[in-house]
């Protein structure tokens, strides 16, 4: 784990970023492609079964439903929030529809924070309203609001050059520049200005800092997500304008200084329950480990969770609800859509912390929204399983590819602990068009695309929920 307040995927996008290697296919020259493919087990990739599977995922529109009904019925579901809990009542009842056994929630309390009004304007050199949205953990201003000048900082690196106390009676205001990317890698570099960012100017003296969304988009809608003040340091308010205000502020405060008004009321209302929704496949070998797959229920409270993390959950179980119904097969695969990933990952500790004695033989997630998969990557024993593999997603557009698996937040623990692992790696170029924005809805959910997500889930279910190998196998454990 690479940052501490390791959110929406900010693990696996982490580890991209400080592991992305080529994928053979682009380095490697045709003649050795063809030569590679020959040697792919065709017993696999012509298996009827996996086939058929394949197939019918491609035709099956569980997964749209569930976030159709997750967005309408339910909406927007801060962690601790009240419609949390409703969505817990909701997941319960959707996942007994669908046939899963062992439906139940595992609960636990997480800290909570509220958002309230919040506004900001430019006061001087002439007045004009600016469009923001406060930052999970943030403080509250005073109850008049700040008005302060606005000390500028193009990038989140060059404000750490500035020394302590120096941004005392200021308003900082850190840009970026953040492009998109296929493997979201932009996010780890550039989302160091959310996270991080508001602590380092709190430790400078700043009364409060604005930063540019961590967005790829030319909008006003800006994007949320959760920032961390290490322990020692007091809060202070924190708040992310859109990409257009930001590149106007920006303009401005080039052309001389600017002041602003920032009035937040936000606030901490300590701990308040949340929970893990538990849905099971019940294999017919209990001693051949758990097969642990999800997304998280929660997500911010702009938009309606839609890529973020509706389509996780969804993809996750409709691949699930498929096994169902090709079983048997030797593994259990059990379904949890996590709670509180968003301002914590509190979700994926308190599952890792209450199963640590049960055998889990893989862990995988999804939450990198809808768009189609374009390749994985495998921590498994042998080369056998990740051959199989990338014969059966090879048909859907798959690239196998190096480097290590992460997971994402919310299996990342059961990783650690050993599981192994499968990354089935979603397009990243235009998540953060949306991301954490009130933009976050179903109609940026493509049908066609999340159901090649589904393709790809179940034929990996498939594969591994029925390995005769020992998963994982800790004694030989595997380079990635
Ligand atoms: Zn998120
Ligand atoms: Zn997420």
């Amino acid at each position: 784990m690479k940052f501490p307040p390791l959110v929406c995927s900010l693990a696996a996008l982490a580890a991209t970023l400080l592991t992305a290697t080529p994928t053979p296919a682009q380095t490697t020259p045709a003649k050795s492609i063809i030569a590679r493919r020959s040697a792919l087990p065709t017993a696999v990739a012509t298996d009827p079964k996996i086939a058929a599977l394949r197939e019918a995922a491609l035709r099956d529109d569980t997964a749209y439903a569930i976030i159709e009904g997750v967005t309408t019925e339910v909406g927007p579901r801060l962690d601790g929030s009240e419609a949390e809990g409703r969505a817990r009542v909701w997941a319960m009842a959707r996942l007994k529809s669908l046939g899963f056994a062992n439906v139940h929630v595992e609960a636990f309390d997480v800290p909570t924070w509220q958002r309230g009004a919040e506004s900001a304007s430019v006061v001087a050199p002439y007045p004009q309203p600016l469009v923001i949205v406060g930052l999970g953990n943030s403080a509250a201003t005073p109850p008049e609001g700040l008005t302060l000048p606005v000390a500028y900082f193009a990038s989140y690196s060059d404000m750490l050059l500035s020394p302590p106390g120096s941004l005392a009676g200021k308003i900082a205001f850190v840009s970026n520049a953040m492009q998109p990317t296929q493997d979201g890698s932009s996010y780890g570099s550039e989302g160091k200005a959310r996270f991080s960012g508001p602590g380092e100017a709190a430790k400078r003296g700043a009364a409060a800092i604005l930063i540019r969304s961590i967005g790829t988009d030319h909008s006003r809608s800006p994007h949320t997500g959760v920032t961390d003040f290490p322990s020692g340091v007091t809060p202070i308010p924190a708040a992310a304008l859109s990409v257009s205000d930001a590149e106007n502020l920006e303009r401005m405060v080039k052309r001389g200084p600017v002041t602003v008004h920032l009035a937040l009321d936000d606030h901490q209302i300590g701990l308040r329950p949340s929970g893990n929704v538990v849905a099971e496949v019940p294999g017919t070998d209990p001693g051949a480990g758990i097969v642990l797959i999800g997304g998280h229920l929660d997500s911010w409270d702009k938009g309606t969770g839609a890529i973020d993390d509706g389509a996780g959950i969804a993809i996750t179980a409709a691949a699930a609800k498929l096994l169902m119904a090709s079983g048997p097969h030797r593994r259990t695969i059990r379904v949890v859509w996590f709670g509180d990933e968003e301002t914590g990952g509190f979700g994926g500790l308190a599952y890792a912390k209450q199963h640590a004695s049960e055998p889990h033989a893989l862990a995988a997630e999804s939450d990198f929204g809808a768009d189609r998969v374009w390749r994985f990557k495998a921590k498994l024993p042998g080369t056998a399983l990740t051959d199989s593999l990338a014969a059966a997603l090879a048909p859907l557009g798959i690239l196998r590819a190096a480097g290590a698996v992460d997971g994402g937040e919310d299996v990342g623990p059961m990783l650690e602990k050993g599981a192994a692992g499968v990354d089935l790696n979603q397009n990243g170029l235009r998540y953060f068009d949306w991301h954490h924005t009130s933009e976050d809805t179903l109609d940026k959910i493509d049908p066609q695309q999340l159901r090649q997500n589904v393709a790809a889930w179940a034929v990996m279910l498939a594969i591994i929920a029925d390995a005769p190998e020992t998963l994982p196998d800790k004694a030989a454990p595997q380079k990635q």
